[in-house]
């Protein structure tokens, strides 16, 4: 089995071709960070047209560095959603070009499934059912995983997820927004004193496992503003007073952002084992996972209950191709895939993408769960 995995739900363009035993053969991410960068946030048309520019491309050099052609493929796996519309069309549309001229089966992906599911091409042992944090740029779920395509969502934000609140930190702080905010942010911690801003954690009062990052977020544009950092000053040229204190408020924003994690996850893990008794592993990925900070901090949280973290290397965390192929190989295997489309009308529109698709039922009783 092998397997081409394309992903363009958000701003990377990611093309990977996966061997059903999961060896991964090639893997190729085009990012569109230096656009971003430039005009300070992803424009859905903009987008798509990077995505457009740039996808065949992607998919070539991933063929390439597997030295393979099209009809060494098994299948095509593709994001269908949760994403950008304009986008996730770029990918499907090329998929359905691929799978159609080669007479190859299709799997439709949903990119926050694939996050959780890469794990288990890095981890053998780990099997249904597991917990799941799942962090990135635009979500923030706990979800239980019970087999593949089966979940319970214990916990989402009411509002924005940790690596907007990361990469709006970056932004504010005057950071070099080239690479994404998040790893900019995570570096300039380390210079920093995580006591010196006293931020308050979110939703204390809260006794769910829902997330809000709204509110954190605020908390930093006003310490940011009462200590006169100005953004436009890059932290290069900035004195050694004004590095060091803006290196504080990076460090204290990680800290108290991680700490919300860290009180949402080990709620989850006390409602996961009441429905789930037989869990023993905690999947954290997305975008952020691949910070060493939360990574250390939610091992000390799953130690406590005997649980095993289970985090894939930072490239598999953030947007990227492979997870989709690995996430499709596990479809494919469980029947879940479509015929090949037909090859005469590549450019045909009717097929389906899933802009908002909920990844499983939400956990009601949870809501009234007395703690
Ligand atoms: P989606 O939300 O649809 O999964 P996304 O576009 O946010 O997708 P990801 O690549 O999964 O894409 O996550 C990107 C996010 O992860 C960005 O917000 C980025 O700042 C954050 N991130 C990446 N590395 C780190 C890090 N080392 N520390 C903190 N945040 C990070
Ligand atoms: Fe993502």
């Amino acid at each position: 089995l092998v397997v081409l995995g394309i992903e363009t739900s958000c701003d990377d363009t990611a093309a990977a071709i996966v061997k059903g035993n999961g060896e991964i053969l090639s893997q190729v991410v085009s990012s569109q960070a230096d656009l971003l960068a430039q005009y300070g946030g992803v424009a859905p048309k903009m987008a798509e047209e990077a995505h457009s520019r740039v996808i065949d491309q992607v998919v070539q050099e991933a063929l390439d560095k597997a030295s393979l052609t099209e009809k060494d493929l098994s299948a095509v796996a593709v994001t269908i959603g949760p994403g950008l519309s304009l986008c996730l069309r770029v990918g499907v549309q090329k998929a359905r070009r691929v799978a159609g001229n080669f007479n190859l089966p299709i799997i439709s992906v949903h990119h926050m499934e694939a996050h959780a599911i890469v794990a288990r091409l890095m981890e053998k042992e780990l099997q249904f059912p597991f917990l799941a944090l799942l962090i990135s740029g635009g979500h923030n779920l706990l979800v239980l995983a019970h087999d593949l395509g089966q979940y319970t969502q214990l916990g989402t934000t009411i509002d924005d997820a940790i690596g907007e609140a990361f990469d709006k930190t970056a932004k504010w702080l005057g950071l070099d927004l080239r690479k994404s905010g998040g790893p900019a942010v995570e570096q300039l911690a380390r210079e920093g004193d995580a006591e010196s801003v006293k931020f308050s954690i979110p939703m204390k009062q809260h006794k769910d496992c829902n997330f809000s990052y709204a509110g954190l977020k605020t908390q930093v544009r006003l310490a940011i503003a009462s200590r006169n950092i100005d953004a436009k000053v890059p932290i290069s040229c900035a004195s050694s007073q004004d590095r060091s204190s803006r290196a504080d408020i990076a460090a204290s924003f990680q800290r108290v952002a991680v700490l919300h994690l860290e009180e949402r996850c080990e709620r989850a893990i006390e409602w996961a084992l009441k429905i789930e008794p037989s869990i023993k592993h905690l999947v954290v990925s997305g975008g952020v996972a691949s910070n060493q900070y939360v990574r250390a901090r939610l091992d000390h949280v799953v130690n406590k209950y005997s649980l095993r973290l289970v985090c894939p290397p930072p490239n598999l965390c953030t947007d990227n191709g492979v997870m989709i192929a690995w996430t499709g190989i596990e479809n494919f295997r469980a029947g879940r895939y479509d015929p090949p489309p037909p090859a005469k009308d590549p450019e045909d529109f009717k097929y389906d993408v899933r802009p908002r698709w909920p990844l499983g039922e939400e956990y009601a009783e949870g809501r009234k769960l007395k703690v």
